[in-house]
């Protein structure tokens, strides 16, 4: 294996969690899957934060956070999933524990802020997501749940994501532990003989409008998203599937297998991006019903969307060809479905990472990516910082908290995850993405940065050494010569 800190220098315990491409034979064996190391900052969120972000776009059901107002700061606003119907999940609700709640328990105030709740909001069900505070002194989340679910007559179901129990991986086990409680308790509404669930798809800016009609069209029809403007409703009547769809496996592979053994309900691990996988999960979906007449639908459908989207998509490429992509996703489903996305687009991916992948995940990166990438599993900001500058990197793709990252290094960014107001799903989030790719990387900023940067006497390919990075912390952007 070549030695990491030739590409990057990091702590000796972290150099196991970064490796290089190369042209030498055997696989590449990233460590991964651990708890995040000591004094080196993840970029990863907590357990109630993992819970959060996969439960939060219910649309009707109250999301009460029990614990203290700051854990309340995940609220829909950094998961902007979208809703055709109501809205109760944007307001953010919490026990707001203090001191005096730490020493006698939380308990009666819990079960008092459920009763409000119940009576002003008249929700459908409620999620009581536990946080460190009360894992800690121990407040019984279950039977106050219980209580409360008697006494109100609507499911109160506890989500047992205390911050500091695992990593944000068991935040999502945590959220589909709830679901499973809602699944199951309804009749299903059913309209056509072919029915799926698109598990793993959260709706973020609309992504599940413009993939929805595309199986209604093929006369399949979606019975619910998991969770992406979903409802208590649609969440109960989901069983009524013949097929899920995951789309988020980090998140719902593990609500899919439940599924499969409770319900004999197979799924798929498909993705919604980029021409080439979106065609394969239409495709694939025709061929688990079997018609014919479906197969042709699905194949009318690709051919008429890709002649529409192709020439402005060509435009966009000649733009943008060659240029050199990071992807820092947290979970390795969308990292791989974006190594595709800039196939197309003729991009080339010189970073790629994750916060939550698995073995096999980095295996099957590993196959996609060109020799001379930098493949990294849990990665911290100095890292990334580096690596962007010492790659060459011309756009970061990654979430909210990479953003400012990027900029400092003077390197054009897209947010893919949970803020971005645009759609990438479908044949036409497909093209906005190439559109955002063209604005971001062919901004005249760069041109600044680029020629600021040089008149301080670097350049952009040359090494920037960590210590460099370390000592300018909060200051990165000095080292790089732009003004922070
Ligand atoms: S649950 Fe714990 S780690 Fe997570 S936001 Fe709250 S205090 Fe922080």
């Amino acid at each position: 294996m070549p030695d990491i800190t030739n590409v990057v220098n990091t702590l000796e315990e972290r150099q196991p969690y970064i490796a290089l491409k190369q042209k030498v034979k055997g696989e590449i064996i990233l460590a991964c899957d651990n708890t995040s190391i000591a004094g080196a900052m993840s970029q990863r969120a907590c357990v109630y934060s993992g819970a959060r972000v996969a439960l939060n776009p219910v649309t009707d059901a109250v999301h009460l956070v029990h614990g203290p107002i700051g854990c309340a700061s995940y609220t829909w606003d950094i998961r902007g999933s979208r809703s055709s119907g109501k809205e109760t999940y944007r307001t953010s609700f919490s026990t707001d524990m203090k001191g005096i709640d730490v020493v006698f328990g939380g308990e009666k105030k819990l079960a008092k802020a459920i009763d409000e709740l119940v009576e002003l909001y008249k929700p459908p069900v409620v999620f009581v997501y536990s946080t460190c505070i009360v894992g800690i002194i121990g407040d019984d989340l279950e039977a106050v749940c219980k209580a409360a679910s008697e006494k109100n007559g609507i499911p109160v179901i506890p989500v047992k994501s205390e911050g500091f129990k695992g990593t944000k991986s068991d935040g999502y086990k945590a959220a589909c532990d709830a679901l499973k409680v809602l699944i199951g308790t309804k009749e299903g509404d059913i309209r056509s003989p072919y029915r799926i669930n698109l598990i793993g798809e959260f709706n973020v800016a609309g992504d599940v409008w413009l993939v929805k009609p595309l199986f209604e069209e093929m006369g399949i029809q979606v019975v619910t998203s998991l969770t992406g403007d979903s409802t208590a409703q649609s969440i109960s009547q989901c069983h009524t599937a013949q097929l899920n769809l995951v789309q988020c496996t980090g998140s719902m592979t593990t609500l899919a297998k439940w599924m499969k053994e409770e319900y004999g309900i197979p799924f798929k691990k498909v993705s919604y991006f980029g021409i080439e996988d979106l065609s394969i999960a239409l495709r694939e979906t025709a061929a688990f019903f079997g018609l014919e007449e479906m197969k042709q639908k699905a194949e009318e459908i690709i051919a008429r969307e890709t002649s529409r989207i192709m020439p402005e998509i060509q435009r966009i490429r000649s733009r943008i060809e060659g240029k050199r992509a990071a992807i820092y996703m947290g979970g390795a489903a969308k990292a791989l479905t974006l190594i595709k996305g800039f196939r197309e687009l003729g991009m080339e991916v010189v970073i790629i990472g994750t916060q939550t992948g698995k073995r096999d995940d980095y295996l099957q990166i590993s196959y996609e990516v060109k020799d001379g990438t930098v493949i990294v599993d849990d990665a911290n900001p100095l890292e990334l910082a580096e690596l962007l500058v010492n790659q060459n990197a011309d756009l970061m793709v990654a979430g909210v908290k990479e953003r400012f990252l990027a900029y400092k290094v003077g390197v054009a960014f897209c947010d893919f995850n949970h803020d971005r107001v645009v759609e990438f799903e479908g044949f036409e989030g497909f093209l906005n993405f190439a559109r955002e790719m063209d604005s971001s990387i062919n901004s005249p900023v760069w041109k600044a940065a680029k020629s600021k940067i040089s008149d301080i006497g670097h350049s952009k390919t040359e090494s920037v050494p960590a210590t460099h990075i370390k000592s300018m912390h909060g200051n990165v952007a000095i080292s790089r010569g732009m003004e922070a």
